[in-house]
């Protein structure tokens, strides 16, 4: 008879069985092992073959469930209960997505749980004013789509035949709204063309539509209507405070003109005045008997000779500060056309790149900070800065200085996605915001930037003019203002021109 072993030597020997039968060491398992030393009966052995008898008499009708047969088959032999469920979950899924042709359908569709339709229920009621608010046909199916999806009991069979025709109108509504955009864009094109053709002697407002023609252009994105209606805005501002200003100048100028011609009139009266004077002294002059009968009259000429010469005086000086006025009121017209004519790069742009300028910065800002809390992206802020501008400005002049910034601003547009915003923060600095963007994305798309700066360089006279910049990226934090990130990305800017300029840093 064998001697009984003792427990601790059995436990052991487990281990080690169970080692090298590479079994995972579950309870199971290792009970098993122990079991079968101990040469106890195995209480609760794992079924495997039952099991196998069972996966053998499943069918597999796709590769998917192809596929979850061998991974139960592996999950059976490594005795792993939740390996069986898994693959029999998903046998049973697979069969339900659709690959089955017959009777399993049914079956699956009718555990589609009621949350799922009520949430096709409100996607089917949101995206309908997409498809155009007047399409009556669109609008008939999806309402008896919403019908059918709301229901009890639920009828699968209907729903899906009732969806499978509103998907189709959907479809040719879809293609018509955006023919529908096309022509509406078509439109607006002729219209601003239009306009541009009616003012052909107005440098400014030919200015503000060649802006709104470049807007225009496809694909339209909110962005770039939104950009419009704010261009259009500030046409129509400085249009009206023009007007204005044109108006109260006239009425000045009418005024002044007014007090010209009176003060004409009483001349040539005092002129008249006087001479009526003279001829009656000169009369009397020569009816005077006595010299001292004379005395009285000749004051009488000089007292009318002083006031006339006091009046033309005082006419000349009057006439003379009017005349100041006059051309003191049309320099300040002059002066109105000349801030309009600059003013047609915008209020919100930068006239030399057409980039946003500070005001047009803070706006797209706050727009941006808004768009990611309300769709919980990431917004990430560089500010780049060029390196050694002013020695460029000081060798190849200002101009060319000009046209550095001009040809950056170009091919930070050309490799920017149209998502991205680019603004002239400063002299030579820029700043572009990222939305949609975590901090590493943001530092590769400057490090392309450069890159692309790089190869595109401009040519001054004969002298290829290669630019770099030194960039800081920042990307907004929850608790952190954009004043406050653009700070951070100037911080990290300035770290990268101390660690020798030409590249980019994270803030
Ligand atoms: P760093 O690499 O450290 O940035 O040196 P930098 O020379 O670029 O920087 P600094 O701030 O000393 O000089 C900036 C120069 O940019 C000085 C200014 O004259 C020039 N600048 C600013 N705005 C314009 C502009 O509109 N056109 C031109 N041509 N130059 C400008
Ligand atoms: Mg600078
Ligand atoms: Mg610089």
């Amino acid at each position: 008879m064998n001697q009984p072993k003792n427990p601790s030597v059995i436990a052991r020997e487990a281990l080690k069985r169970l080692a090298a039968s590479h079994l995972p060491p579950t309870p199971a398992n290792y009970q098993a092992s122990y079991n079968q030393i101990a040469d106890l009966p195995n209480v609760a052995p794992f079924p495997d073959v039952p099991l196998r008898q069972i996966a053998g008499l499943l069918a597999a009708r796709n590769d998917t469930q192809v596929q979850q047969l061998i991974r139960l088959d592996e999950a059976i032999g490594r005795r792993s209960w939740l390996g069986v469920q898994e693959a029999v979950l998903a046998f049973v899924g697979a069969g339900n997505a659709g690959g089955g042709k017959d009777d399993a359908e049914p079956v699956a569709l009718q555990v589609l749980p009621l949350e799922l339709l009520a949430k096709l229920a409100s996607f089917v009621e949101n995206v309908l004013p997409a498809l155009g608010a007047d399409n009556d046909r669109v609008g008939e199916l999806a309402a008896a789509l919403l019908q059918a999806l709301r229901q009890a009991p639920v009828d699968l069979a209907e729903i899906q035949s009732r969806l499978a025709s509103l998907g189709q109108q959907a479809l040719f509504a879809a293609e018509e709204q955006v023919e529908i955009k096309d022509s509406l864009l078509n439109l607006l094109r002729l219209i601003i063309e239009n306009v541009g053709e009616l003012s052909l002697d107005d440098s400014w407002l030919k200015g503000q539509v060649d802006g709104l023609l470049a807007v225009v252009q496809p694909p339209l994105t909110l962005r770039h209507l939104d950009d419009m209606g704010r261009r259009l805005r500030d046409v129509m501002v400085k249009q009206s405070e023009a007007k204005h200003r044109s108006l109260e100048a006239q009425e000045e100028m009418r005024q002044m003109l007014a007090a010209f011609i009176e003060r004409l009139a009483a001349i040539n009266e005092s002129s008249t005045v006087f001479q009526g004077k003279i001829e009656a002294s000169a009369r009397a002059i020569a009816n005077v008997k006595r010299i001292e009968d004379l005395a009285p009259l000749l004051n009488d000429v000089i007292t009318a000779t002083r006031s006339m010469a006091e009046g033309t005086s005082d006419s000349r000086l009057q006439l003379q500060s009017l005349q100041e006025r006059v051309l003191a009121t049309e320099a300040e017209l002059v002066q109105l056309h000349l801030e309009l004519d600059n003013a047609s790069a915008l209020a919100r742009h930068d006239p030399l790149t057409d980039a946003l300028n500070r005001k047009g910065l803070d706006e797209a800002l706050a727009r941006e900070i808004a768009g990611m809390w309300r769709k919980g992206t990431a917004l990430s802020i560089c500010l780049l800065d060029i390196d050694n501008f002013k020695r460029l400005n000081d060798r190849l002049g200002h101009d060319v200085g000009d046209h550095a910034l001009v040809h950056l601003t170009r091919v930070a547009r050309q490799c920017m996605r149209p998502s991205d915003t680019l603004a002239r923060y400063g002299g030579e600095e820029f700043v572009i915001l990222m939305p949609d963007t975590v901090l590493e994305q943001g530092i590769e798309a400057m490090t392309r930037l450069q890159r692309e700066l790089t190869k595109a360089f401009f040519l001054s006279g004969k002298e290829k003019v290669l630019i770099t910049f030194s960039a800081g990226v920042a990307q907004l934090s929850p608790d952190e203002t954009g004043s406050d990130a653009i700070r951070r990305a100037d911080q990290a800017m300035y770290a990268a021109k101390r660690a020798g300029k030409n590249r980019v840093v994270g803030g």
